[in-house]
């Protein structure tokens, strides 16, 4: 954090906020801290045996228990523990005993009138995301909670106000949360969105959750402040929801930074809000004034005894924790020196595995990146190491053009076969390096004027005569000669 506790600029905002208005020429910093709530890949919910799967019919995957019927009690789903320990170590969090709590509210998406919760004691406690960037971001907190029924307001825009009765579906409810709070640590949108591709990448490298934003699977609730630049104190935040892919999160902070910088400026206050994010006007609005912990009536939950993980259970996940999504990038950096941002495309993609094997092959890094990037953005199907190291050798010695690499690897995506089938199939008969010369010489031969002034010519002129003789010779190749060679023999039979 760029704290600098004491400077001049600490006091200068004492004195200009809230009201007083913002020196003229102030520099402003955003601050943004992210609670987000990972659904967790569970067969069946958190405390009961109905499913946890995504859509099917209003109120078919239901129970006494979620339904909060009378005489019920929750059981502790040990999967749900599993993967929330999971995230955790993931994190570098430090996995501690933990206690459940209610935490009352009034809303109908939750028939006990009551979500149970972690509160005062979560399950992992710190932490850090470190980002492609470089940038590390801290964590608070991960701590598991069950998910609440989806009310949907029929008639008057979707909104409670104005609508003429609700429907609720509590097909959710129940289903396992982990959510992840983390420090205001975040200085930019651009930082937001990274932190949480980032963690998506995690939750996912670790099956904990498959990190479908547009599924409500993954929910991202954004905190936003502003203060001017070198203050260390932080701003009064508002909190966005609705927020429901990574666009909309970097569109709503932007904006949301915005409005707040204009009413500082123009000498009116933040009020600390929770603020709804539309997407089709770009705004936000206000929801409600933010509720204090008190509003929720926290108390630990007499139906569950208090969650203390074994020792050797959480090292057992420890040890067979998979490779992370930093990690990945790290060895696919060190065995191929290549740009970070390639890097990061191929692991984010999941293709670093086949990679690093082609390299071990013996094909040239640089080029498989490449090829995987350009080429294979759709998935790699069928395509093994083995076969992209044996093709990635058949266009080194120029047996086959670049574009028909192109079409041999879509091919070998699809079918599986190795390069050199495939060529043969598609009719990729490589022009061999003896008779392109020839055909050179020929050419040549036959174009005499034109060639004379390939010879004589200088920058355009000579570029013209180079295509045009490549052109004749494609041509008589059926575009299956290597422009490069084509190139190079031109180059030596003019003597330059
Ligand atoms: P609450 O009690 O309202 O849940 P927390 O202290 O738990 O508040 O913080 C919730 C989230 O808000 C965290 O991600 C935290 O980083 C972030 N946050 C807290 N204060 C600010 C602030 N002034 N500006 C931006 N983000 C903040
Ligand atoms: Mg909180």
């Amino acid at each position: 954090m760029s704290d600098r506790p004491g400077s001049g600029a600490d006091a200068l905002w004492a004195a200009g906020s809230p009201g007083l208005g913002a020196p003229e020429g102030t520099e402003w910093e955003t601050v943004i801290g992210l609670e987000v709530h990972a659904e967790l890949l569970t067969r069946t919910k958190l405390f009961s045996s109905s499913p946890n799967a995504f859509g099917g019919e209003p109120n078919t995957h239901i129970d006494p228990v979620c339904l909060g019927l009378p005489g019920t009690l929750p059981v502790l789903n040990r999967h749900a523990v599993e993967l929330a320990v999971r995230v955790g170590l993931a994190l570098g969090a430090e996995v501690r005993p933990s206690i459940f709590a209610r935490k009352n509210y009034f809303y109908p998406d939750m028939p006990k009138d009551y979500q149970i919760s972690q509160y005062d004691r979560p399950i992992n406690v710190g932490g850090r995301l470190e980002l492609p960037s470089g940038k590390v971001v801290r964590i608070e907190r991960a701590h598991l909670e069950e998910d609440t029924g989806k009310t949907t307001h029929m008639g008057g825009a979707g909104r409670i106000d104005g609508a003429a009765y609700s429907l609720v579906d509590y097909n959710r409810a129940g289903v396992p949360l982990l959510e992840i709070v983390s420090r205001p640590d975040m200085r930019s949108a651009a930082e937001a969105r990274e932190f949480v591709a980032e963690l998506r990448a995690t939750l996912v490298a670790v099956g904990a959750s498959d990190g479908k934003m547009e599924e409500g699977s993954l929910r991202v609730d954004a905190n936003v402040s502003v203060r001017p630049a070198g203050v260390s104190r932080l701003g009064t935040r508002c909190e966005i929801k609705n927020v429901n892919s990574l666009r909309s999160l970097g569109r709503a902070l932007e904006h949301e930074a915005r409005r707040q910088i204009e009413l500082l400026t123009s000498g009116e206050a933040v009020a600390q809000q929770t603020r709804h994010w539309d997407e089709d006007e770009g705004r936000t609005t206000a929801l409600r004034s933010k509720e204090e912990a008190t509003d929720y009536r926290y108390f630990p939950e007499p139906d569950l005894v208090p969650l203390a993980p074994e020792g050797a259970w959480v090292e057992q996940i420890r040890a067979e924790l998979p490779l992370l999504p930093r990690q990945r990038r790290r060895r696919l950096a060190d065995a191929t020196d290549e740009a970070p941002a390639r890097v990061s495309l191929i692991v984010e993609r999941g293709q670093d595995d086949l990679a690093l094997e082609a390299v071990e092959a013996g094909a040239p890094a640089a080029a498989v990146l490449k090829h995987l990037e350009q080429n294979l953005a759709g998935g790699t199907g069928a395509l093994t190491a083995a076969g992209l190291a044996e093709l990635l050798a058949m266009e080194e010695s120029a047996e086959l053009t670049s574009n028909q690499v192109k079409d041999v690897l879509a091919d070998m995506a699809r079918t599986g076969q190795a390069p050199a089938a495939v060529a043969r199939r598609l009719g990729f008969e490589a022009v061999g390096a003896g008779e392109l010369a020839v055909l050179v010489d020929r050419m040549i031969a036959e174009h005499p004027e034109e060639w004379r002034r390939l010879c004589s010519g200088e920058g355009r002129e000579r570029k013209k005569m180079q295509g045009f003789f490549t052109g004749q010779v494609m041509r008589a190749t059926k575009g299956q000669a290597d422009g490069r060679r084509v190139a190079a023999l031109l180059a030596e039979r003019a003597g330059s």
